[in-house]
This record gives C-alpha cells, sequence and structure tokens, in this order.
C-alpha cells in the first residue's frame, strides 16, 4: 500500500549513490569503520556489523534485478563521498541512483504482478491482545474507510523532511510511519537526531534541490558570497568533513557575511565532466539560469533524513508483535547520532531482506488472498469543526526556527509546548492533509521533547546551551505512548 503513486517517495529523490565494500582495497571492516566513526558513540554495533558485511551481497540482488549500475573499463564504478575513507559509493544514470533503483524494483513488482494499492494512506495499526491484526487505511480518491487483516504489517514509510521549512525531502515525507507506531504504543527512538544535508540548491521561490555530497566528493569547493573558500577555517577535513560540521560551517559563515546563502563552485572541472558526472543536477540547475561549468551555484543547508524512528532489532521486529519498520522509519541505530552518506539506501535493502526472511519463517498468515482481507469498507462522518488548526507552513517554520540545525532549550522548550497546543484542538483527521497534520504534529512532539531531554551536542543534535559532548549523554533517548 502506498499513499500516492508508487514512485512518489523519497527513494526516487536519491542522487548520490550507495555504498558498499566491493573494491579491491576495501573490505566490511573499513566500511564499519567509518558507520561508526560518523555515529559518534551512538551506533549499535551489531547492526552496523550486519550492515557493512551483507552489503556487498545486496549489491548482487539489484544487478541481478537489473539496475543499470555506472561503469568504468567493465567494472562497477565507485566514488568516494564525504567522511567514508575509500571510494565505496556505487552510482547509477550518474546522479540518479534511487530513481534507477526505484524504476527497476518497481518493474520487478509489476512484472511478478504483485498487487499494489495505490493512494491508500494508512491511518491506524489495528491491535487485538497486544499484537497486530490489522492496518485501517483511507483512501485517498473516493474517501473511503477500509480495514485490511494481517499478521505481520511491515512499515516502510519513508522520512519526515517536511517538518521543516527548508527540506531536500518530498512532500510523502510526513513521519506517518513514526506516528502510526506511536500511536499503537510501539518505542520510538533517537528522534533529536535529525540531519540536515549541507547543500542544497537556494534560489528564490525554487524548491530546495539537492546538490549531491558527490559534488564536494569529486572536487566541489565551497565559497561565502566574498568567493572565499571557508571550509578548511573549520576542520582540516574541510569540504569533505561530515555533514553535520559542514551544514554548521554554513550556517556559520552566512551569518558571519548576512547572506542567505553560500556557493559551491565546480567551475574549475572540465564542463565535460561535470555534465556526464552530475546530469540531473547539471540540467536542473540549467533549467533556473545556472551553467554549473561557468557558474558559482547558491546553496543553503536543508533538513534531509530522519536519523531516529520505529526502534528496531537487527530483524527489523518493532517491540509491538507482528510489527516490522524498515528504512528510514525504522531506528535500527546503524547511523548512531549521525548518518554516513549513502548508507541508507543500504539500510534499506539489508534490513528489508531480513525482514522478509524472519517474518516469512515466523509463518504466512491463515487467510490469504486481496479479497480476503478487506474486512470494511465506510465513509467516516466528519468530525466537528475544532478550533482554528495551525497549518503545515507553521510547523515548519517553528521547527525550522527552533528545532532545526541549530538549537537551544528555550527555543525547543517553545516549539514543544506550541506542538503540545495544536495537538489538543486538531479535529478527526478527514482526508491526507489533515492525517498529515496530525503525523506532523506527533513526530515533531517526538523530535522537539527528545531534543530538550538531551543535554549535550552530539552528531546532528547541535545546542548552544550545552554545546559540549558529554559521556553521560552515550545513552538513546525511547519514548512510548506511556
Ligand atoms: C534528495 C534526496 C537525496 C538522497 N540521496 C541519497 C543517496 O544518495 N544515498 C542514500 O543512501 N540515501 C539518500 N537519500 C535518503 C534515501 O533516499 C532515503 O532514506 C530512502 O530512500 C528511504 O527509503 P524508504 O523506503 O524508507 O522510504 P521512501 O522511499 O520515502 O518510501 C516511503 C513510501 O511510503 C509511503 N507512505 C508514507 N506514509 C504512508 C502512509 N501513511 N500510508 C501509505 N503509504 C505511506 C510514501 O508515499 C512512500 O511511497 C536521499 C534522500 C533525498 C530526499
Amino acid at each position: 500500500m502506498t499513499k500516492g503513486s508508487i514512485d512518489d517517495c523519497n527513494t526516487r529523490h536519491a542522487q548520490g549513490g550507495i555504498a558498499a565494500a566491493i573494491g579491491i582495497k576495501d573490505s566490511p571492516e573499513l566500511h564499519y569503520k567509518d558507520t561508526i566513526s560518523a555515529g559518534a558513540g551512538l551506533c549499535d554495533e551489531e547492526a552496523v556489523r550486519i550492515l557493512t558485511d551483507e552489503a556487498p551481497d545486496r549489491i548482487a540482488d539489484l544487478v541481478k534485478f537489473g539496475v543499470p549500475f555506472d561503469t568504468f573499463n567493465g567494472e562497477i564504478a565507485l566514488t568516494r563521498e564525504a567522511a567514508h575513507s575509500m571510494p565505496r559509493i556505487l552510482h547509477a544514470g550518474g546522479d540518479a541512483t534511487g530513481a534507477q533503483i526505484e524504476t527497476t524494483l518497481s518493474g520487478q513488482i509489476r512484472y511478478a504482478q504483485i498487487p499494489v494499492l495505490e493512494h491508500c494512506l494508512a491511518t491506524r495499526i489495528i491491535l487485538e491482545k497486544g499484537a497486530v491484526s490489522g492496518v485501517e487505511t483511507f483512501d485517498t480518491l473516493t474517501g473511503g474507510v477500509q480495514s485490511f487483516e494481517c499478521r505481520n504489517l511491515i512499515l516502510a514509510t519513508g522520512g519526515a523532511g517536511q517538518l521543516f521549512k527548508f527540506t531536500t525531502n518530498p512532500e510523502v515525507a510526513t513521519g506517518d510511519g513514526v506516528a502510526l507506531a506511536f500511536r499503537a504504543g510501539a518505542e520510538i527512538m533517537d528522534m533529536e537526531f535529525f540531519q540536515f544535508h549541507p547543500t542544497a540548491l537556494h534560489l528564490p521561490g525554487v524548491e530546495p534541490f539537492l546538490i549531491s555530497e558527490a559534488v564536494r566528493g569529486e572536487g566541489g569547493i565551497l565559497r561565502n558570497i566574498k568567493g572565499e573558500a571557508f571550509m578548511k577555517g573549520y576542520t582540516p577535513q574541510a569540504e569533505l568533513a561530515p555533514r553535520d560540521i559542514v551544514a554548521r560551517a554554513i550556517v556559520s559563515e552566512m551569518g558571519k557575511t548576512g547572506a542567505d546563502h553560500v556557493f559551491i563552485d565546480v567551475t574549475h572541472q572540465p564542463a565535460k565532466f561535470t555534465a556526464a558526472r552530475f546530469p540531473q543536477i547539471y540540467q536542473y540547475c540549467l533549467k533556473h539560469g545556472l551553467d554549473m561549468a561557468k557558474d558559482m551555484i547558491p546553496v543553503a543547508p536543508a533538513a534531509h533524513y530522519m536519523i531516529g524512528g520505529i526502534r528496531v532489532n537487527t530483524w527489523g521486529e518493532t517491540s509491538l508483535k507482528g510489527l516490522y519498520t524498515a528504512g528510514e522509519a525504522a531506528c535500527t541505530g546503524v547511523h548512531g547520532a549521525n548518518r554516513l552518506a549513502s548508507n541508507s539506501l543500504l539500510e534499506v535493502l539489508v534490513f528489508g531482506k531480513r525482514i522478509v526472511e524472519r517474518s516469512v519463517e515466523k509463518g504466512q498468515p491463515e487467510k490469504s488472498g486481496p479479497d480476503k482481507n478487506v474486512r470494511s469498507s465506510v465513509k467516516r462522518e466528519p468530525a466537528q469543526a475544532g478550533a482554528p488548526l495551525p497549518g503545515r507552513s507553521a510547523l515548519q517554520q517553528l521547527l525550522w526556527e527552533n528545532a532545526g540545525i541549530v538549537r537551544s532549550g528555550a527555543g525547543l522548550t517553545r516549539a514543544s509546548a506550541i506542538l503540545a497546543g495544536w495537538q489538543e484542538c486538531l479535529a478527526e483527521p478527514q482526508d491526507r492533509p489533515s492525517w498529515e497534520l496530525l503525523n506532523l504534529v506527533i513526530t515533531g512532539r517526538l523530535m522537539t521533547e527528545s531534543a530538550l531531554m538531551r543535554l549535550e551536542s552530539r552528531g546532528a543534535h547541535y545546542r548552544t546551551d550545552h554545546p559540549q559532548r558529554s559521556d553521560d549523554w552515550l545513552k538513546h533517548i525511547i519514548l512510548t505512548k506511556e
């Protein structure tokens, strides 16, 4: 089931690539070390071991399914991205890796005639005796409400970039899975860690479009509006430092120069190389009047990846019997406090496969077949109009200002109190926008409450009132409804 069309998802937008230790000089051990080091002390070591060990096999699966990874001299081409010690990023269609993977896999789904319900929004997890027994859905085309029985429910609802005013995520990324699972009683972990991508295209009236990490990996230089390269002044890793460090350096540089952007400069690269290596980004910039071969590209940070999520073990099992979660909605612990670039597509594959294995092992539902699964189909009566409601943009502005790249106790307290008030006055949702707003409010509360609790700065979570990392906080924050 998916709430929009099958290809309306974050996956389709992934650009740079997918990490796996398949290079001759590389090894799962090195990939493990890089992932642990990026995670700032909070990675789950067992989960990272599984991620990095199983990566080459999952890449082989993708090749078998037909994903056309880019090659060089007959071998799969590998590039390097920030905080990876080796070139180990596979890409497809240049910078269209996600689109190539998504198109190939949805093609396989069609070929295998797996039934797909599009425009079908999951709104509630149904429980019986503490275990999952089904899911309630809302048909966004007809307004009908349906219930489906199941023994195993796998949430793969993606991220929540729509919490913020500036985001690289599409409209569908509204934290639905986290809110659904939380309302059903599942454990939610690490929500204070939200990754901001340092470089999204920043042009008035244009959606923030991701300028991939790989652009810096291939020699792109960050310059302030005076044209000065500034990254070396912040860290010896310069442009290849982890995302949180680069994002905060950009914010600081924007503050110093009074500008709302900096530039990424690849004008020193041959035009042919840039156009071939980054065809999607190159064309997008060109469409907006910027030629990467000649012009510096204005960029600013934008919300990018939800590191926390529904807490799962290494088999994707949540704290609720029968509920599994994969991908960005899940918190496997592989990213710790900061995701290493290109590990997220990999996480979906590795743990998605493990969920399939585990749920098959635990048995198929007794009843099967799409018709038998439908329990009811009724239209819900409209609820009484409640108090004037906050809109999505007010929520995005609130969280951008108070729970964004640089946070403080005062701002988080304010945001948290406002969200709690909004949740109180939200009426029973009637359509997709109102369901998504409820999910954003719940997910936003989980994020701000966790960020308020963590009295330190670590990885993607930075507080001006607690700027240091503290060993007292080498632990996770887990929230439940209780
Ligand atoms: C611009 C961009 C570039 C990126 N680049 C990279 C990269 O180079 N490498 C990398 O590893 N990662 C990258 N990422 C991150 C990566 O793409 C995502 O983390 C990953 O694709 C998430 O996959 P997913 O299956 O969990 O979620 P998604 O691909 O987002 O799929 C979630 C699906 O669930 C559906 N859904 C949501 N809520 C409901 C509901 N209530 N009912 C029914 N359906 C629902 C959505 O409509 C969507 O179809 C990038 C992300 C973005 C936005």
